[in-house]
């Protein structure tokens, strides 16, 4: 396995982790409807701003530090900043972030975030997520969970019957389709947090009676504090694949026995719905191989969903994983498991392993096409990959990547014997 961990590391290139300041913005936070971001930084910290993924929503501003803003302070321009996009576009709030920069100059972003919301009554939240604050994005997610649980605190509980939450996930058209879903079994979702969030909607969280926590990894903190502070309990879900789907809804039958018939009902009725096109899609993909590059969380979800399909994973990348996590996919999977591989280490791996398919996310697409490799966004791109709809265009999704016939044609004269 050492093998691919070369000694070639090129700091700062796409494939490697991302810092505290990614964590919470990109990841948490920006796909918040309605809110305005302002990034504290020199211009370099806003490449994570709208494009990175996908699914970003709103307007991303820099303040654009520059030599004179780190000696006399940036305080003044971040605070014209936040006056000044709350004019022009009326958002339900602003979001400032702290980056390496704006922190070692010691500017204060919460009382700039608080004298804006005295003049404005605009909430205005101020993120302390400098990269250099947390190992890994993971301390993001923390520091943003942590200043949203706080929009929680405003008014009484009121709790609404049969509610829940769909916490850590933060893909729009996920979430559309779990809370379809939910709805469809007799539940009232509250908030699909972040994906499809509002202010408001994060503001009645509280008014749920359970937590559906569907990545643990960026959430299961949020769903702690509320659990501590609100009596609200929560459940590990994952509704990738049809195993780990009938799990999660007979886990959440089991919180809400009256329902459990309905559920039953519901999980019949799709098998049989999606039973036909299944067979169809597992006979082509039988005994094909496929590398998985992402989160270590959702490494785990994909595992299933693979086996259903019958396809055997030969190898693993993930970013900012755990020891444990490693070794449990280790452990789960016997075969090579790597972490934060820099492009050379993937390369390498790729081409040794020569997988049918590459799962990851459009950091590493290029690098895969390059290498004549089919590529998959596992983060479905303006569809949904989850619940038993979502694992049937996933699969028809799988299927068509791995039988495009023009990675066959371009491989034959490059990389490939
Ligand atoms: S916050 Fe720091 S580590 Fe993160 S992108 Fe900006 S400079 Fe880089």
């Amino acid at each position: 396995m050492s093998k691919w961990l070369s000694s070639k590391q090129h700091l700062g290139i796409l494939p490697r982790g991302g810092c505290s300041f990614l964590g919470c913005r990109v990841v948490i936070c920006g796909q918040i409807r309605n809110v305005v971001h302002i990034v504290h930084s020199p211009i370099g910290c806003a490449y994570y701003s709208w494009d990175y993924r996908a699914d970003s929503r709103g307007y991303c501003f820099t303040t654009d530090l520059n030599e004179m803003d780190i000696i006399f302070g940036g305080e003044n321009k971040l605070l014209k900043a936040v006056l000044k996009v709350i004019e022009e576009f009326k958002p339900d709030a602003v979001f400032i972030y702290e980056t390496c920069s704006s922190g070692i100059i010691g500017d204060d972003i919460q009382f700039v975030a608080e004298k804006a919301s005295q003049i404005t009554e605009v909430p205005v939240l101020a993120f302390e997520c400098a990269g250099f604050r947390g190992r890994s994005q993971n301390f993001g997610h923390k520091i943003a969970n942590l200043c949203l649980f706080k929009l929680m605190l405003d008014g009484e509980r009121n709790a609404i019957p049969n509610g829940v939450n769909v916490i850590g996930d933060f893909n729009s058209k996920d979430a559309e389709a779990l809370e379809g879903m939910l709805r469809r079994i007799g539940l009232n979702v509250v908030c699909t947090f972040t994906a499809n969030a509002t202010i408001e909607k994060i503001r009645n969280m509280k008014n749920a009676s359970l937590n559906l926590v569907q990545c643990s990894r960026s959430s299961e903190f949020l769903a702690k504090l509320m659990e501590e502070k609100f009596g609200i309990p929560y459940l590990d879900v994952n509704f990738f694949g049809i195993e780990n789907c009938c799990e999660s809804l007979r886990r959440i039958a089991e919180f809400f026995p009256t329902h459990s018939s309905v559920i039953e009902d519901f999980i019949d009725r799709n098998l049989r719905r999606i039973e036909g096109k299944l067979r169809e899609y597992r006979k082509s993909l039988e005994g094909k191989t496929v590398f998985i590059c992402h989160g270590a969380q959702r490494v785990f979800y994909w595992i299933k969903p693979f086996e259903e399909l019958e396809m055997d994973i030969v190898g693993v990348a993930t970013y900012f994983s755990k020891k444990d996590d490693r070794e449990k996919l280790l452990r789960m999977l016997g075969v090579p498991v790597v972490d934060n591989p820099s492009v050379d280490e993937l390369e390498e791996m790729l081409l040794d392993l020569k997988p049918d398919l590459v799962v990851s996310d459009d950091k590493i697409r290029h690098l895969v096409h390059k290498l004549s490799i089919p590529f998959l966004n596992g983060r479905g791109q303006g569809k949904a990959y989850v619940g038993f709809s979502g694992f049937l265009d996933f699969s028809k999704d799988v299927y068509e990547t791995v039988n495009t016939k023009i990675w066959t044609l371009a491989r034959r004269d490059r990389f490939w014997n």
